[in-house]
């Protein structure tokens, strides 16, 4: 479902009249039922009053007076793709719909129900069900094809329910046509359509909105539900019955069913040369392009208004009558009963037409476009009398000609300054606010009086001076018309006067809504108005929201807002759409659609249900509606925010261990579409102009489905070798110089020529005309027609395009490429290039704006994008389609400045060092991190047994007695002492501890061995693991309840050789933080109060946490003279025969080595390994491309690997077929692999590889000839720079204090911190105490052995004692 948006294929042009076409016709066949048609999908349509429901007590009624435009419908057609149906398109071809309900119900016992309130169980054939995928019809689009069941839930305003009806939109195969009069409940009005249940024997049916019994007048009576089938609206979901009881005393039955409605061209005469020969070229094109039947007039104004006479046909002659005011009841007359002929059918006065417009001429004083006299308001008046011909008063017995359908085109180059309606020439004329409100209301009066006589009045503006949008859109709002802005009079100004003059789709529109009791219509957004309540048949029990459509346009939608009213019960909510209308043939139609939908408990299929597309566009005119002016608009970008955030916390889950949540996959494709919206055209700042963007939020607003998406986001497709074309998400990174590219704004088409291409001619001629048959085609039907633009890369007319995408330069590549993968392909030099040739925006890329959110996960997007990504096809070409596996989406949700815990433990799993156990504080140890650890520790192990040092294993439990033999040393440790009470169900006699270190259990050991002075040194050491039950924020590796370590444990005679084996093996773990982590460390002594508890002295190194400005102690040597030894009574003789005690040591490092070299070298990317440790050194990808020689790419990668293992260098291939090279790319850089080895066609033929170093980015090509050496260089230069880079960062924390206040004000910024110290236990204490706070308490770290110079009376910087030395401070892990 999270598929993109499909184009149909075939716009269907022909819309195929109702010929009055009998057709009640059994045959199967013939219930084709629209809703299936794949090719075909509606296209909505637009405008936009709000109403509330009256249940809402909110209002009803009065429509909000809209500014409103209608737009142009869409419904493209693409060569690129199968059209992204919003909806699912069924499977099957039409099935044969079966007829629901009678089917179910016990034939034999009808008389079970009469009352209507009895109960009726819906059993719809299960046929039909599959078969029919719910709100499967192209003119009702649901945002979810399923209802929740829980109001609460239900009801989410972020996200909500609701639906997009366009009653205008033709089906390519047309509904069932029945040519009779609907059965409607006779309780609430609703129409008896497939979901009825009906007793075939009395001909009885049910109705679905109300459960109402309601007779048939015996047609419905069947023998079988066989026969029941024959009634179409049983068996269809959208029926049309055209009306036969000409109930409307209007009604004028129809004689000639090719008549068609008049159009009046109202045309602005004050234009210059220039525009005018524009102008002049589209009219004569549009007369060119007009049915022949179709009446037009023709009318002129400036000051004065000409309607020109078409009676003589050789000569272009006009009737003029001043424009100053409205024309008089006279005047008209004269117009309506004189001789003149003001509308002729083309056929008669095509000539004459083209002869008028050739007549035209440029305006002649000199005065300034906007300075001009137009009186456009009585040039509009004249032009409805003309249609209307003999009003009702005036013409008692005179024919009435019908109105319906007629069209007022207005062609406007500037304001209307003059006559009613007019306002000032310049808007600092002080009057002018008045006077623009009256002009205002006068405009709308206007065009309501129009719309009272179903003429609806389009404004097509061109032109370079300002029209005065405000006063003139309420003239098309009103009338049910559309105001278009253009540039000029050319090109897309003389297809939209072709389009407004053929787009009608019939006139006198009521729309009905009726749905079950359970749900609640909140909110309506559409080109139309509350209904009078005696504008329509009404029922005893009506429940229905009326709307007076304004027009009725195959290109506008309304978009209805649904609420569940409370919990609902049942397992289906019905609803139903009457559309009651005349159409251009003046047959009045009652168009009836009936959707049943099935609701669920389940939140997660609920989701799946949802068409996103479908969900943005409602949102989108939600929106919008309450984005009136610039202002609003920005504070709407602040309302999608939050509703994103707002559907991750409501339908979202958790991300374990965080505030985050994952936006709910079902619905991935959402946020991006809302994003677009937020920074689009509509809400965002790429129109400057309010006047533009009136008209656009106009438009949009009662713009059909397919245009209001791609105004709400753009659609992007590059062109390709052949012609085809591939859609591709729109990043501002993802166009190259060597393409074209069309991107698709619903009123903008921008064509994109890459420089490279554009310096081809021949290749870019042919690329432009693909390019512009696609965008022709994308915008067949819409209306108003899009701008087509065409452009070369770096013209200044780029920027455009540019700010149409979602700048994603701002991301980091991985996240570029995942998202957009032709990256991968590009060289550095290329890259460079490219990015360097876009615009930098201020705007935040789409991951950046998630990120931004705080509440969402941007990976988890990111992920479900790229997956929806994965299924751009290559389109056309008929190349083989791969299978391969979607990938998923690499890259950190969380930055390691910005929050540093988050990114750790994102880092540590994505990187698969750690997965996470059921048990807290306990972590499973990866390959990646084991072998990390098996390097140090195959280091480590050779040195001391080069010491002379042995290994040995003791068991890891303890018994209590040894544990608590020694007292300072236990209760360092006995809160984190975990203990085995049980085995099996019995209780322990005993209870046996877990060692938290070995002291205590092996040196009883040591007192049994070690009886003589030969018997020293005993040097044990054993890898192994220790428990140690923390409480506090277990962290991976750093603070672990369990974790692995080495331990020493070691005997001597003298302290001296004590103090020496302290210190050598101090300089081992230097060695491994420096030399194998390229981790600076400080050497140093702890203080009493640090140090290990039962011992003499402990040395520990200290490395430095620059993010979180925390020190860490890496690893201690502890000397612990003879204070075990007195206790475990480890006692010798020594060679003088005397008992002595040894002097004895222990020493350890741990696996949180590894976590401390993260938290230094990783970065947004991932882990970065220094490579003396990393497990794999060099992981060589192929890239292979079309048409190269993949195997030959393979081999040389399988040869590179072979070489450099040769060498002694860790390396291997990434040959997986179903992953990318840019995936694979961001896979190892996330794992850290310190070098990446590109290996493409070009490489081949140069023998070449291409080497990417983890730790910088840096990309050098070097010769396969000198491989291993450059590679081995390439490696040490890295772990070099790595530790360079370290050193450098921990140095800059480095501060050096004086004085409390110093202190404080270096612990608030996150130093390290050497002070000089007095050395009293107390002063530290002190010192933690007073430091104490959310962050943790300040503690000394260590007092480095090199120590800076002392000054003499330096007093300690906490107590004001004298100090004895330098120590460093901070707080710590
Ligand atoms: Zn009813």
């Amino acid at each position: 479902m999270a598929t993109p948006p499909q184009a149909s294929p075939s716009p269907n042009p022909d819309k195929s009249p109702i010929t009055a076409a009998p057709t009640i016709s059994p045959g199967t066949s013939r219930f084709t039922s629209p809703n299936l048609q794949p090719d075909q999908i509606a296209s909505p349509s637009i405008k936009n009053p709000i109403m509330l429901s009256p249940e809402n007590g909110v209002k009803t009624g009065s429509p909000i007076p809209h500014l409103s435009t209608p737009p142009g419908p869409p419904v493209f057609t693409s060569p690129v793709r199968p059209a992204a149906v919003p909806f699912r398109t069924s499977p099957a071809t039409p099935q044969p719909v079966a007829f629901s309900s009678g089917s179910s119900l016990p034939t034999s016992s009808p008389p079970h129900f009469s009352n209507g309130s009895v109960e009726l169980q819906q059993q719809v054939p299960s046929a039909l069900e599959e078969s029919l995928p719910a709100g499967d019809i192209p003119c009702v689009l649901f945002s979810a094809h399923k209802v929740l069941k829980h109001k609460k839930l239900a009801n989410v305003p972020s996200l909500g329910f609701g639906v997009l009806v366009s009653p205008g939109r033709e089906t390519s195969i047309g509904p069932q046509v029945i040519q009779r009069d609907p059965h409607r409940c006779h309780n609430c009005g609703a129409y008896s359509n497939l979901y009825s249940n009906i007793l075939i024997g009395s001909g009885q049916w049910q109705c679905v909105i109300c459960r109402n019994l309601n007779g048939s007048e015996g047609e419905y009576v069947a023998s079988s539900k066989e026969e029941l089938r024959n009634f179409p609206e049983l068996s269809s979901p959208l029926v049309d019955f055209i009306q036969t009881g000409n109930k409307r005393p209007s009604y004028v039955p129809v004689t000639d069913s090719r008549t068609s409605a008049p159009v009046v061209l109202v045309i602005d005469e004050c234009l210059d040369e220039q525009h005018l020969q524009h102008l002049q070229s589209s009219l004569h094109a549009f007369v060119d392009s007009v049915p022949l039947t179709t009446r037009i007039g023709i009318i002129l104004y400036g000051r004065t208004v000409s309607v020109y006479d078409f009676s003589e046909d050789s000569i272009a002659s006009a009737d003029v009558i001043p424009g100053g005011t409205s024309p008089t009841q006279e005047t008209l007359k004269g117009f309506i009963y004189g001789t003149g002929i003001y509308l002729s059918p083309m056929h008669a006065s095509k000539e004459i037409a083209h002869l008028i417009f050739s007549s035209l001429r440029p305006y002649k004083l000199n005065v300034p476009e906007a300075s001009r006299d137009r009186c456009l308001g009585t040039a509009v008046e004249v032009a409805m009398a003309i249609i209307q011909g003999p009003s009702v008063d005036m013409s008692r017995g005179v024919v009435k000609r019908p109105g319906g359908n007629s069209r007022i085109i207005v062609c406007a180059g500037g304001p209307n300054t003059y006559g009613p309606g007019s306002v000032p020439h310049s808007y600092t004329h002080p009057n002018y606010p008045h006077r623009e409100k009256t002009a205002l209301k006068w405009m709308e009066h206007l065009g309501r009086e129009a719309h009272q006589h179903n003429i609806v009045v389009d404004v097509l503006c061109a032109g370079t001076c300002p029209v005065r949008v405000p006063v003139l859109q309420p003239l098309a709002n009103s009338s049910g018309g559309v105001l278009v802005l253009h540039d000029d009079f050319g090109e897309a100004f003389g297809v939209n006067l072709q389009r407004a003059s053929a787009r009608a789709a019939g006139s006198h529109g009521l729309l009905e809504i009726r749905c079950s009791d359970d749900i609640l219509v909140t909110q309506v957004v559409g080109p139309g108005e509350g209904a009078h309540i005696d504008t329509h048949e009404t029922f005893k029990n009506d429940i229905s929201l009326c709307i007076q459509m304004l027009s009725v346009e195959e290109t506008q939608c309304f978009s209805i807002s649904l609420e569940n009213k409370h919990d609902i019960k049942s397992d289906y909510v019905f609803f139903q759409f009457a559309i009651q209308y005349s159409n251009v043939y003046q047959a009045d139609i009652a168009r009836v659609i009936t959707i049943r939908l099935p609701t669920v408990d389940s939140v997660s299929a609920y989701l799946q249900s949802v068409q996103d597309e479908v969900a943005a566009v409602i949102i989108a005119k939600r929106t919008l509606l309450r984005a009136k002016s610039y202002s609003d608009a920005i504070d709407m970008q602040t309302t999608i925010d939050e509703r994103v955030k707002d559907i991750a916390l409501k339908f979202g889950s958790q991300v374990p261990k965080s505030k985050l949540y994952l936006f709910p996959k079902e619905i991935s494709l959402l946020p991006e579409l809302l994003f677009h919206l937020r920074r689009g055209p509509l809400l965002g700042s790429i129109v400057g102009h309010e006047d533009e963007r009136s008209v656009l939020r106009n438009l949009f607003l009662n713009a059909s489905f397919d245009l209001s998406l791609r105004m709400t986001a753009p659609r992007c497709l590059m062109h390709r070798e052949g012609g085809t074309f591939e859609e591709l998400p729109a990043y501002d990174l993802a166009m190259q110089s060597d393409t074209a590219v069309v991107l698709d704004h619903g009123t903008d088409v921008f064509i994109w020529l890459g420089a490279e291409l554009a310096a081809d001619e021949g290749r870019s001629a042919s690329a432009l005309a693909a390019c512009r048959t696609l965008a022709e085609e994308l915008t067949e039907l819409r209306f108003p027609a899009p701008r087509i633009l065409a452009f070369k890369e770096g013209s200044s007319q780029a920027r455009y395009f540019v700010s149409r995408l979602i700048p994603a330069h701002k991301d980091p590549p991985y996240e570029q490429e995942a998202r957009f993968p032709q990256l991968r392909t590009l060289t550095t030099e290329q890259r460079t290039k490219l990015k360097s040739s876009f615009i930098h925006f201020d705007d935040p890329s789409f991951c950046e704006w998630i990120r931004g959110l705080k509440a969402t996960k941007a990976s988890a997007i990111t992920i479900f994008f790229d997956m929806a990504g994965g299924e751009h096809k290559k389109s056309g070409g008929g190349g083989k389609k791969k299978e391969v596996k979607k990938e998923t989406g690499l890259g950190l949700s969380f930055t390691k400045d910005e929050n540093f815990g988050e990114w750790y433990s994102e880092v540590v799993v994505s990187s698969e060092m750690i997965e996470y156990y059921d048990i807290s504080g306990c972590y499973i140890l990866r390959p990646w991190a084991m072998s990390i650890w098996e390097i140090m520790q195959t280091f480590f192990d050779a040195e001391i047994k080069k010491m002379k040092v042995k290994n040995c294993y003791f068991p890891l439990f303890v018994s209590p007695g040894v544990l608590l033999k020694e007292k300072d040393h236990i209760e360092g440790f006995a809160p984190e002492v975990a203990w085995v009470t049980k085995s099996g169900h019995s209780d322990l006699e005993v209870p046996i501890a877990i060692r938290p270190t070995s002291e205590t259990v092996m040196y009883p050991y040591y007192s049994k061995w070690i009886r003589g002075h030969r018997d020293l040194p005993l040097k044990l050491n054993q890898w192994c693991n220790v428990v140690r039950w923390e409480f506090s924020n277990p962290t991976p590796f750093i603070r672990s309840r369990e974790f692995l370590w080495q331990e020493g444990h070691t005997a001597f005679a003298t302290k001296e050789e004590a103090d020496t084996e302290v210190l050598q093996i101090l300089e081992l773990y230097r060695r491994i933080y420096e030399e194998f982590l390229a981790i600076p460390v400080t050497k140093g002594r702890k203080s009493e109060l640090e140090k290990f508890a039962g011992g003499l002295y402990t040395t520990s190194i200290e490395a430095f946490i620059p993010n979180t400005g925390r020190g860490i102690q890496g690893a201690t040597s502890h000397c612990l003279g003879q204070n075990f030894a007195k206790m475990f009574e480890i006692n010798y003789e020594n060679e003088k025969g005397e008992k002595a005690m040894v002097w004895q040591n222990s020493w350890g490092y741990s696996t949180r080595t590894i976590g401390v070299m993260v938290m230094v070298h990783g970065d947004d990317k991932g882990l970065v390994l220094p490579p003396k440790v990393a497990a794999l050194q060099v992981i060589v990808i192929p890239i292979p491309y079309k048409d190269a020689d993949t195997q030959g790419i393979f081999d040389a990668c399988t040869a590179t690997v072979a070489t450099l293992s040769e060498a002694g260098i860790r390396a291997e291939a990434d040959l997986r077929e179903n992953y990318s090279p840019g995936w694979k790319y961001s896979n190892w850089e996330m794992k850290g692999v310190p070098l990446r080895i590109e290996i493409g066609p070009q490489d081949l033929e140069n023998n070449q590889v291409r080497v990417a170093r983890r730790d910088n980015g840096e990309k050098t090509d070097i010769s396969r000839v000198f491989l291993v050496e450059q590679v081995k260089g390439m490696l040490d230069k890295i772990q070099q720079n790595l530790f360079d880079a370290a050193k450098q960062k921990r140095d800059a924390c480095i501060e050096v204090v004086k004085t409390w206040d110093e202190f404080v004000k270096a612990l608030g910024q996150k130093k390290l911190i050497l002070a000089p110290w007095c050395d009293e236990k107390d002063v530290e204490k002190d010192v933690k105490a007073r430091t104490k706070g959310e962050m943790g308490a300040a503690k000394s770290l260590c007092t480095p052995f090199e120590q800076p110079e002392l000054a003499e009376g330096t007093k300690c910087f906490a107590s004001g004692k004298p100090a004895k030395k330098w120590t460093y401070w901070g707080r710590s892990y």
